[in-house]
Formats: C-alpha cells, structure tokens, sequence
C-alpha cells in the first residue's frame, strides 16, 4: 500500500512558512508501515491542485492533503478533492448548526463564505476538529482514499496523531511499525554504537542511532499486530541497552532533559536557580518550557556584563579582575551566589565566550565555564564548544542540565 502527500498553500512556495507538517505525516505513515512514494506542494490554484491530486490518486492508494480547509476563497482544497474524486459537496446540517452556534456564542457575524466548512465530497466521513472549525475529511472512493486536514499546527498535529494514524493503521490491514526513541546524554554517537553494534543488526526490533545537538539517540522499531505487541517486543532490547549504556540513558520519546532532570528535583523535593552570563536566559527558558516547573525552578539572573555580575549577584570585583569573567573562579562564585541569595537545594551558572567574531580577554571563542552549586560544595565543567553562536549556546545549556542531573543521581 502506498500514500502520497499533497501540501497546499501558496505561502509554502513562496517559502513564507516551512512545512513541518509533510514531515510528520510522513512518519506516521511509516509507523502504519504504508509507503510514501510523493511528496508535492501546491499553490492555492484550483487547476493546479485538481491536477496534483489526480495525479496523486493515479499511482497512489491514500492521498494525505495538508490545508486549505478554511472559509476563506484561497482554502480550495475541500472543492478540489471533490473534483479529483469526479463527486459533488453537500451540506452536513449538524456542521453548519454548529458553526452559526460558534459565531454567535462570540457574537460574530457569520459570513456566506463561513458555511463552506459545512460541505463535504458525498462520499467523505467527516473528521472532528475540536480545536478549530474545520473539520477533516476521509474521501473513500473507487478503491483510493483521499484524507484531509487543516493547515493550523493546533488542529493538524492532534488530527493527524489520532484519527488519522487509527484509519490509516485499519487500512493498511493490521501491521503496525511502533518506535521507541530513547535519550542518551555524555555519550557521544560512536560511543553509543560501539556499545549497542551487536543490536544493531536486529531485524524486528531494529535498532538505529541519530545524532542530536549535544545527546545522541536510539530508536528502536518493531513491526506487529498492533502497537501493545509492538511495545512487548521493545521491552526487552531496551532492558539490554539500559544495561550497557546506564544513566546515559535519561528518557524515552520526547522526553527531554529538562524534563528528566526536573523529575529528578521534584521527586527529591529540591530546587534549583541560575545564573546566565553567555547563554542570556536560554537556561531559565528551557527550564520553564517544561510545564509544573515551578515546583522546582525558583528563578535566576542574566549577568552579561561585568558591572551586572558585581551589581546582581555581588561578584567580588578582585576575582572578576584577577580571573575574568570568563573563568573557573568566576562561574563558581555565580552558582555559589545564585543558590544562596534564591534560597535554592541548587544554584547552575554558565560563563563563557559564545562568538562568533573574536576572542575575549584572551578567551577562545566557545569556550564556557559551567558551574553547580549544591549542599555538598560546588563543581565546574570546563568545555570548548565549536559551531555557531545558537549551537555553543544550546550546547552549554545542555552541559548545565545534564551536569545538574549527575549530580542529582551521584548524590542519591
Ligand atoms: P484556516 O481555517 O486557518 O484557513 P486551513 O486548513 O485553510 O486553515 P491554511 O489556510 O492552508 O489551512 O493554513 C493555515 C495556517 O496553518 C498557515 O498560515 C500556517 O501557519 C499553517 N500551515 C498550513 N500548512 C502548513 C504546513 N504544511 N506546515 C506547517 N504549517 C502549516
Ligand atoms: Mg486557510
């Protein structure tokens, strides 16, 4: 069985947005173990987007359009599958109640145009979309299927993680491909080879690596009856990497290490503060991306300059003199300060040199000194970093969060 992709939206050629939806519907397809064979993006053109999808249905058994759902004249999409499909629209009375009931619930004026999110091909099953008012489309016809859903990341990626990967997994008669993606931090890719080759040459599960910024990670696939099967088989060859790789190994899936390492804070009941000097927030901000952090987070600073590191956190100016502000002694006196004036179990500081253009103080670019502070004293990682600016300062961020999380687990 096989699936092309059809991305509709002018604004996707002329480059305004990136499609990041194509991708995932991609994937999905791959875990209900459906080929895709085509991709292609359209303009918002009717001519153009008949022609594709006809195209589309010509090689193809399932046809996955991405956008044009809504009741403006640029949406087409709707009427175009109707075209390819060779079907007429017609209203569905409960979708067109509950339109009206949504403008006037918000005491909008609806317009004529609002009501084309009503019809539907004759032979399509309509997809709820609780998260906006379009809903999607599932056109059977002649043996193909046309699956449609809308442009906004809010109502396509839900649509597309239910509904759609449920028909598309009874479609494709029983087989599903289900991953696992485990999360290795302070074990670089070859490393992590090395220790997992022998696995590596599974068939089902099979077992594969991608490199990240800064973590590395396995993905470990299995093909079966169904995703609960698929997971039983996972179990164990994830049981043998955890026995090889150990607290390397720091989640599952998208699980990230700000997760992982606030779990840990908050499962101990402890807290955690931070001092930035190169990294300008990116540390507080990925901590607080996580939801519930404020159970573990209680805030930080931005030190950026000398003046602010001395005025914020009362940096001795003999040390910021003797060892700059790019040192050892400098990002220890940061955390030390952090945890102590926060009132924290914890106090991260990250001081360092990002780029790009020249050295500082004699300090080499991507240079950064990370520091955590904690009951039991204060310890330091020296790293040099290479890349751009945004990788030096994602890879000290990273550093700081995994160099808080081992001492988490190595004071346990
Ligand atoms: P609406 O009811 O908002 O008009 P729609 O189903 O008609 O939704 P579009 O008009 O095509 O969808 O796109 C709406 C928005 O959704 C775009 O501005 C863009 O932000 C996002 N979007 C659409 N297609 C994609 C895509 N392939 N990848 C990522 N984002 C997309
Ligand atoms: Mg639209």
């Amino acid at each position: 069985m096989t699936a092309e992709i059809v991305s509709v939206g002018t604004e996707l050629l002329l480059g305004q947005i990136v499609d990041t939806h194509a991708p995932l519907m991609a994937r999905i397809l791959a875990e209900c173990g459906i080929g895709c064979t085509h991709r292609a993006t359209v303009g918002d053109n009717m001519d153009r987007l008949v022609a594709t999808l006809k195209q589309a249905l010509g090689r193809a058994d399932v046809v996955v359009t991405i956008g044009g759902l809504g009741p403006t004249v640029d949406d087409l999409t709707r009427d175009g599958i109707a075209i390819a499909l060779d079907d007429t629209l017609e209203e569905v009375p409960e979708v067109a109640h509950k339109l009206r009931a949504f403008f006037e619930s918000r005491g909008v004026q609806m317009t004529h145009s609002n009501l084309k999110q009503a019809l539907k091909p004759t032979c399509a099953e309509l997809i709820d979309n609780p998260n906006g008012t379009a809903p999607g489309l599932i056109c059977q016809k002649g043996g193909k299927a046309v699956l449609a859903l809308p442009g906004p990341k809010g109502e396509f990626d839900p649509m597309a993680q239910g509904p759609v990967r449920q028909f598309l997994e009874q479609l494709q008669g029983g087989q599903v491909i289900h991953s696992r993606v485990l999360r290795i931090i302070g074990l670089g890719e070859s490393l992590v080879e090395e220790r997992v080759r022998d696995l590596m040459d599974g068939e089902n599960p099979t077992v594969a690596p991608y490199a990240q910024t800064a973590e590395c990670h396995l993905r470990v696939t299995a093909r079966a009856a169904d995703r609960e099967a698929a997971e039983l088989m996972i179990d164990p060859v994830v049981d043998e990497i955890r026995n090889r790789i150990g607290n390397h190994l720091y989640g599952f899936n998208e699980t990230t290490i700000e997760m992982a390492t606030l779990d840990l804070l908050v499962e101990r009941g402890e807290t955690v503060s931070v001092a930035e000097s190169m990294t300008g927030g990116a540390l507080g901000a990925r901590i607080t991306s996580v939801p519930g952090s404020s159970k573990a987070f209680r805030g930080g600073v931005i030190v950026y300059t000398v003046d602010a590191k001395q005025t914020l956190l009362g940096i001795d100016s003999g040390l910021l003199t003797e060892f700059g502000p790019v040192s050892e002694e400098t990002a220890k006196a940061m955390a030390e300060t952090v945890r102590e004036r926060l009132g924290s179990t914890y106090g991260v500081a990250i001081t360092g040199n990002a780029g790009p253009t020249a050295d500082v103080d004699g300090k080499p670019v991507g240079l950064a000194y990370i520091a955590v502070a904690g009951p039991d004293g204060v310890t330091v990682d020296k790293a040099q970093y290479r890349g751009l600016r945004e990788d030096i300062q994602r890879r000290a961020t990273q550093t700081a969060l995994s160099q808080l999380r081992w001492k988490l687990l190595s004071d346990a």
